[in-house]
């Protein structure tokens, strides 16, 4: 226990269909925790996976009980799988990543030197160089460049899953009820001192990302709803547009017909376009308004963000 002041880790690891990565994943993880001599514990959580990985999870923690697995009851997703895992996390750093292999656990001790040394409170990883798809990069810097300039705070470009932080950090984080949290902006927009490391993009070894683009592209969209109130914001101001130069627009037809004597503009063409300007812009806005009424109602049911079928070697 020399490193880190006999202060004990935890990491949490969502798992869905990870069953060709697993045992690679943590022997790794076993074998960099042997090294540096760290107090450990290792929480996966089964995000209800369709493959073998929960048989694969069993089989590894009945052989070593630092391996804690918590057994979800379905397909929650992403977030809520990790934040199962945050709130049996007992460890004073607490260390997030994939199941894929596309975060390495050799790089652990990296971040763990960085949270103690430059003091801290999360320490996020930055992807050094990128072969994912030129569409999946464009709209993610996209998307990352809106984002930090809506919510006005510096988020990191490539800012991947892996990151580092202490224990006041994740007391704090498990203060947010919402129903449907996201991790990743949430802790940009939580405030604290931060800093990055920069690593190596690592290709994923098996198996497809579960992320296609539409999924990508829904959590851009839930992102900025949730967190902002921008697309309220270009409603109103659609709307108000629309109503001002209708409203010129239809002074201005008067004013000719009264001085100029030209005849009053009419037929199919004029009535499609004024129906189609106004219904667009009506089914935007109400558009809109519904994902904020969905979201309300599913906030006010405040259902359980998941639910734990089995629990191995956690009381
Ligand atoms: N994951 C999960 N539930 C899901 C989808 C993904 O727990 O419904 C986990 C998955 O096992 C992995 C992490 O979330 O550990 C990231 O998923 P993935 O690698 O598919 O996404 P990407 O790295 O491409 O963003
Ligand atoms: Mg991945």
């Amino acid at each position: 226990m020399k490193k880190i002041d006999d202060k004990k880790i935890s990491v949490v690891i969502p798992v869905y269909d990870n069953s060709a990565s697993l045992n690679e994943l943590s022997g790794r993880l076993l074998k960099v925790f042997e090294q540096e001599q760290y107090d450990y514990e290792i929480l996966f959580v089964d995000d209800g996976s369709k493959d073998l990985s929960g048989k694969v999870l069993k089989d590894l923690a009945s052989k070593q009980e630092k391996i804690k697995v918590i057994f979800l009851s379905r397909n929650f997703g992403q977030h809520p799988a990790i934040c199962a895992g945050f709130e049996k996390a007992k460890g004073e750093i607490i260390i997030l990543m994939d199941a894929d292999l596309q975060d390495n656990p050799e790089d652990i001790p990296q971040l763990v030197d960085k949270l103690r040394e430059s003091a801290v409170d999360v320490v996020y990883t930055v992807k050094k160089t990128t072969k994912e798809k030129i569409l999946t990069r464009t709209t993610s810097a996209i998307f990352h460049y809106i984002f930090s300039k809506i919510v006005k705070t510096n988020i990191f470009l490539n800012i991947g899953t892996f990151r580092a932080f202490n224990k006041k950090f994740l007391h704090s984080l498990l203060q947010y009820k919402e129903v449907n949290i996201l991790y990743g902006p949430l802790m940009m927009y939580m405030g604290y001192s931060s800093c990055y490391i920069e690593l190596p993009y690592t290709s994923r070894k098996h198996g497809k990302s579960s992320y296609t683009f539409f999924k990508r592209l829904k959590l851009a969209v839930d992102s900025l709803i949730s967190y902002t109130n921008i697309p309220h914001k270009i409603s109103v101001l659609l709307g108000a547009i629309l109503l001002v130069t209708g409203s010129i627009y239809a002074i201005v037809i008067v004013l000719q017909y009264m001085f100029n004597d030209t005849s009053l503009p009419g037929g199919t063409t004029l009535i499609i376009l004024v129906l189609l300007i106004m219904l667009g812009s009506l089914m935007l806005t109400l558009g809109i308004i519904g994902s904020y009424v969905f979201r309300v109602y599913q906030e006010v049911l405040s259902r359980p963000r998941y639910l734990i079928k089995e629990k191995i070697n956690i009381e």
